[in-house]
């Protein structure tokens, strides 16, 4: 029986609070992982406070990453898994977008995967061990209109984690990439009807993803079971964009 084990592995999530980020962290708590999550804002969760550590946290201020990231090893020792899911998106075509629309979102979006991946590496370095996992998009991989800056910050994770991925390797720390397509959460549910139809018609599978979808590509990236995976990109869209 295949059987991913995580136990005694501690994992930091970004934008742990809700959507993508919350199913990453319940899903590493159900295989056996300790989790911070890390967000704006932490709500209440009932998860085993033993294993989940909420913190709040900007993940653009470079600064408060390197205290978090210090704040998980001092209370559990190591750290193992960084997963990048904070994001924000501030959509609008090139020739209107301001300069504030441009800088957050590259802010947060490349900023944070940036920060936390900066923070960890040198524990991970030491530890000869490490799985550092950003989530991109699909229209980090092919652009999309009217996102040119979140486009630009989900490709630039992309070729953050590839270059992770060759200096990081001869230590054992792996740096891999998932790329969702259209996946049912409170950033998607503001989009207005007609778009989130196109972008279901888009699909091989004819449907919006899941939360949970994410989750186990990420689940399956902080495992052995691939432990011969670095610089990947694994996109989970339902084959939106093959
Ligand atoms: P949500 O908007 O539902 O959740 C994002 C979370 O990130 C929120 O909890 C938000 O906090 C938090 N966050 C935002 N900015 C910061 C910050 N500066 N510091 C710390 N936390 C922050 O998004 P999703 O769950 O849908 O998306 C998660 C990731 O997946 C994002 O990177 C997104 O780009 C990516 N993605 C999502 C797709 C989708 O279809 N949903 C498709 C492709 C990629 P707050 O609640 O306070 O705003």
């Amino acid at each position: 029986m295949i059987k991913i084990d995580l136990a005694g592995q501690i994992a930091i999530v970004t934008g742990g609070n809700r959507g993508i980020g919350d199913a990453i962290a319940s899903t590493l708590l159900k295989a056996g992982a300790s989790v911070a999550a890390v967000d704006l804002n932490m709500e209440n969760h009932e998860y085993d406070k033993a294993k989940y550590l909420p913190i709040q946290s900007d993940v653009s201020d470079f600064d408060a990453a390197k205290t978090v990231v210090k704040q998980v090893f001092d209370r559990f020792g190591r750290i193992d898994i960084i997963v990048a899911n904070a994001g924000i998106n501030r959509d609008q075509v090139l020739w209107k977008m301001t300069k504030e629309n441009w800088e957050d979102v590259i802010k947060v979006d490349l900023g944070g995967a940036f920060n936390y991946f900066a923070a960890a590496s040198l524990i991970m370095k030491e530890q000869r061990s490490g799985k550092l996992i950003a989530i991109s998009s699909i229209n980090g991989l092919r652009g999309k209109f009217g996102q040119t800056n979140y486009s630009a910050a989900k490709a630039g994770v992309v070729g953050l984690v590839k270059a992770a991925a060759k200096e990081l390797g001869k230590y054992s720390v792996r740096a891999n990439v998932v790329a969702p397509g259209f996946i049912i959460t409170e950033m998607t549910d503001r989009m207005p009807q007609k778009f989130k139809d196109a972008a279901i018609d888009e699909t091989a599978l004819k449907k919006a993803g899941r939360t949970d979808d994410i989750a186990n590509a990420v689940v399956f990236l902080a495992s052995d079971l691939s432990s011969h995976i670095t610089g990947e990109i694994i996109k989970v869209d339902g084959g939106q964009y093959i």
